[in-house]
C-alpha cells in the first residue's frame, strides 16, 4: 500500500486526506477492510455490539417500539449500514425472533450494506451459517442467503443499490471509517492539510499544507466558523441526504451510532491497531483509520427532509432503552460467578462515562408525523398524544 500511494504522490503530487484515508481503508486490493477487518477482541477494536449482546437487543426493542409507534406496516426492510461481523444484526433478529407474536404479520427483510468482502463473508457465517448464494439474478445485490431465523438476507456496495421501500436504517461505528477532509486556518486563509512524501525519508509520509485554497476549502468552511482546525466528511452527508430522502418518501426510521461531537471539536483524526493508537500515516492499509463523527454537520446535511434527535450520550440512551432491568434479568439467570462478571464488566464497558458510555452518541433521523401532528397547529386538543421516541425518553414500560 505504501509503495502504491508513494507512486501516486511522486506521479501527481500531494493527495487530500480523504482520498488518503479511502485508500488506506477501502482500496479494493489492499485497504485495511478490504484485507482485514479488525473489528473484535482478536483485532484492532473493539466495538459496543461484540462487547455485549445485550447492546443489539436494546436496539432491536428500539425499532419494534418505532414500528409500533407507526401504525405497524406490514412490511419493513431493517437496512444496515458498514455491519463490521454481523454480531449486531445477529443480537437485532433473535430480538425479533422471539418477539415473532408481535411481529406476527410483518414481512421483515435484512440488507447489509458492505463493501469488504472479507466482512461480508465473516457476516455471512455468522446470520446464515455460510448458506449464500453470490450474485442473485433477480436482485441488484451481490450476494443473498436466509437468516438462521428464516428471514431473507441481501448484501450490496453501496446504499443506492439498496430497494426503496419503508426501511429502518443502522448504522453502527460506521460514519466515523468515511474519509475527511482536513483544514486549518492560516494567517493567509484557510488551508487543506494533504499528504506527501516526506522529502527527507521517501518511504514515510507527511502532512503538508495546500499552498492556496482548495475546491474543498472553498465548499466546505462556513464562514461563521470560529475554529482554527475543522474536519469535514462530506461522504457521510451524501449518505445522510439520502437517509432523509428515502425516509421522507417511503417512510421508516435511522438510527446512527457513533463517538462524536455537536460541531466543536477539531483534530481527531486517528489510527488504532491492536487496540493500541496508531500513527496515521505509518503503514497504510494495516490500521483502522478513524474520525469523530460531526452530528451537526449530519443535521444540517438532513436539509428539514426529516425530524433529527440527539445526539444523546450511549449511557444515557442505553438507559432510557431499560439496560438496568435487562442485566437483572441476566444476573438472575445467570448460574456461574464467570457469566456474572462478564456481564457486571461489559455493562461497565457501554455504560461507564470515563469508558464508551460518554464519548458514544445516539442520533436519529425520524419522519416529522413522528413527533408533530401534521395538523396540531390547526386544532391540537382533537389528536392523542404521539408516543414518545424510545431511548431519547424514558422508555414507559406498560
Ligand atoms: N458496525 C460494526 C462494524 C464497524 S467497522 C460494529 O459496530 O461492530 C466499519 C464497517 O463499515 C465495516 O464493516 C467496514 O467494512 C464498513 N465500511 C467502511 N467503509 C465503508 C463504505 N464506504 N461502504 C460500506 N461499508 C463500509
Amino acid at each position: 500500500m505504501l509503495r502504491h500511494l508513494a507512486r501516486k504522490l511522486r506521479a501527481s503530487g500531494p493527495v487530500t486526506v480523504a482520498e488518503y484515508m479511502r485508500e488506506a481503508l477501502t482500496n479494493p486490493g489492499q485497504g485495511y477492510y478490504t484485507r482485514r477487518g479488525g473489528v473484535g477482541e482478536s483485532g484492532d477494536f473493539i466495538t459496543s455490539p461484540e462487547i455485549s449482546q445485550v447492546f443489539g437487543e436494546l436496539i432491536g426493542i428500539w425499532y419494534i417500539s418505532e414500528w409500533m409507534a407507526m401504525g405497524k406496516p406490514n412490511t419493513f426492510q431493517l437496512v444496515e449500514l458498514g455491519p463490521g461481523r454481523g454480531t449486531l444484526t445477529d443480537d437485532i433478529l433473535r430480538v425479533f425472533k422471539q418477539l415473532a407474536s408481535v411481529l406476527s404479520k410483518c414481512d421483515v427483510s435484512v440488507h447489509l450494506v458492505e463493501v469488504s468482502p472479507k466482512l461480508s463473508e465473516i457476516q455471512a457465517v455468522m446470520l446464515t451459517g455460510g448458506k449464500v448464494q453470490p450474485n442473485p439474478e433477480d436482485k441488484s445485490a451481490y450476494m443473498k442467503g436466509i437468516s438462521k431465523t428464516g428471514i431473507p438476507i441481501f448484501w450490496y456496495r453501496d446504499i443506492q443499490d439498496v430497494p426503496s421501500g419503508y426501511s429502518f436504517y443502522l448504522a453502527h461505528e460506521f460514519f466515523d471509517a468515511l474519509p475527511i477532509h482536513k483544514f486549518q486556518r492560516t494567517e493567509k486563509g484557510w488551508r487543506e492539510v494533504l499528504v506527501d512524501i516526506d522529502p527527507e525519508a521517501p518511504d514515510q509520509l507527511r502532512f503538508v499544507l495546500s499552498p492556496s485554497r482548495t475546491p474543498a476549502t472553498q465548499n466546505f468552511i462556513q464562514p461563521e466558523e470560529t475554529r482554527d482546525h475543522v474536519e469535514v466528511c462530506p461522504e457521510a452527508g451524501v449518505i445522510v441526504q439520502r437517509l432523509a430522502s428515502r425516509i421522507e418518501k417511503d417512510g421508516g426510521a435511522a438510527l446512527i451510532a457513533d463517538y462524536g461531537h455537536d460541531g466543536t471539536k477539531t483534530d481527531t483524526f486517528r489510527g488504532f491497531q491492536n487496540h493500541k493508537l496508531h500513527d496515521v500515516l505509518r503503514a497504510p492499509g494495516t490500521a483502522d483509520l478513524t474520525a469523530d463523527v460531526d452530528f451537526s454537520y449530519l443535521r444540517k446535511m438532513a436539509q428539514g427532509r426529516t425530524a433529527t434527535l440527539g445526539p444523546i450520550k450511549q449511557r444515557e440512551f442505553l438507559k432510557n432503552m431499560g439496560i438496568d432491568l435487562r442485566l437483572q434479568v441476566l444476573l438472575q439467570n445467570s448460574g456461574d460467578t464467570a457469566t456474572r462478571e462478564q456481564l457486571l464488566h461489559s455493562y461497565d464497558m457501554l455504560m461507564n462515562p470515563e469508558k464508551m458510555g460518554d464519548c458514544f452518541n445516539f442520533f436519529a433521523l425520524l419522519p416529522h408525523h413522528r413527533l408533530v401532528h401534521p395538523d396540531k397547529k390547526d386544532k391540537p386538543e382533537s389528536k392523542s398524544p404521539l408516543p414518545p421516541v424510545a431511548g431519547f425518553n424514558e422508555l414507559l414500560l406498560k
